[in-house]
């Protein structure tokens, strides 16, 4: 082999590999997850109220289904599937919701709501005009990807007084946090209408 020949397979086995943007990674998850037909949304079990562990307060709870994120060790394997769970209107589903007395809010959980966020945006916005309620939501992903991605995702965060974000991560479990079950994963309390974050547990 002559010399410069050599340098370059050196140079080959030496390349250090590209540095991994995962916030972009993140991004296009979210904007390539397919959507429900509009009015629709896919959910991957029944509504739930009274529930005291997904928010502050007796709470109603959305579960949605399809998750991209897959982190290990996810409690809720079955609610991966983009086309798994079942799809009903959000009409519907606010119906329902009213039915619920004495409620102080309503909670997304997953799945992954934001990547149905129009869907989730609307019942979102129903609920905290015809019943009062405030409006949180858990992700897999971070506020920052979520305000990256803009667009439906982020119109649905500012439409939220709270959101638990960041996947769930083995390594870090803690299971003392509230409403966390990782270290990582950040309470956020949120002004309404513009996503701005008011506080951070
Ligand atoms: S974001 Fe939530 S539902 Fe999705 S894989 Fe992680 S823990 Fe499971």
């Amino acid at each position: 082999m002559c010399l410069s020949k050599k340098f370059v397979a050196v140079q080959r086995v030496n390349k250090m590999p590209e540095k991994i943007d995962w916030d972009k990674m993140a991004v296009e998850r979210m904007h390539s997850a397919p959507q429900p037909p509009k009015g629709m949304i896919r959910l991957s079990g029944p509504l739930e109220h009274d529930n005291i562990v997904n928010g502050d307060g007796l709470r109603a709870v959305v579960w949605t289904q399809g998750c991209p994120n897959h982190c290990k060790e996810c409690q809720n394997p079955e609610t991966w599937d983009y086309q798994g769970g079942f799809l009903v209107s959000t009409k519907e589903i606010c119906e329902r919701l009213s039915q619920f007395k004495g409620q102080a809010g309503l909670t997304f959980c997953g799945g992954e709501p934001f990547v149905q966020p129009e869907a989730c945006k609307e019942i979102a916005d129903w609920v905290r005009k015809n019943l009062s309620w405030n409006v949180w939501s858990f992700s897999g992903f971070t506020y920052e990807q979520i305000k990256k991605a803009g667009g439906p995702q982020w119109e649905f965060l500012k439409s939220l007084d709270a959101m638990i974000d960041g996947p769930f991560i083995i390594g870090l479990k803690d299971l003392s946090l509230r409403y966390r079950g990782s270290k990582n994963q950040r309470l956020l309390h949120l002004e309404y209408g513009t996503g701005k974050i008011l506080k951070i547990e």
